[in-house]
């Protein structure tokens, strides 16, 4: 097991699980740097995960610690993903969730795509 940042990066996480093939996604894009699949609970119209081919945790683990290849490859990915689906005209959202404030629950670096319809404001303000 690697540690990032002092999280440990836990080997057995779904998304670790997924990459090796190990449980089953509905894939949207895939390349040597990142992975793209549907949400299993899906909060918008189009909710698609993309995670990168390696082991960390957050993004701050991902920018200090990923070799720049797998940087420019994972975030190419997010864009190209993006545009595949379709959402450049009517717009989307991006969003990673960190830690515990954030209620980050698979601890693998993901970022969530939404879009379909109007997304409402950013945060919730309760
Ligand atoms: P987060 O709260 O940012 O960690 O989001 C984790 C996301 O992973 C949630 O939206 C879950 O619905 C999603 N999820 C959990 N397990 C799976 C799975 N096996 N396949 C696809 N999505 C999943």
């Amino acid at each position: 097991m690697s540690v990032k940042n002092g999280a440990p990066y836990d080997d057995n996480n779904i998304f670790a699980r997924i990459l090796r093939g190990e449980i089953a996604a509905k894939t949207v894009f895939e390349n040597d740097h990142a992975l793209a699949f549907h949400d299993i609970n899906p909060q918008a119209p189009v909710h698609v995960l993309v995670i990168p081919k390696g082991p960390y945790v957050s993004m701050a683990d991902f920018a200090a610690d990923a070799p720049a290849e797998l940087v420019t490859g994972f975030f190419r990915a997010v864009g190209q993903v993006a545009r595949q689906l379709g959402l450049e005209e009517d717009g989307y959202r991006i969003l990673a969730n960190a830690g515990m404030n954030s209620h980050q629950e698979v601890p693998h670096l993901h970022v969530h795509i939404f879009g379909g319809k109007p997304l409402g404001p950013m945060l919730s303000r309760a």
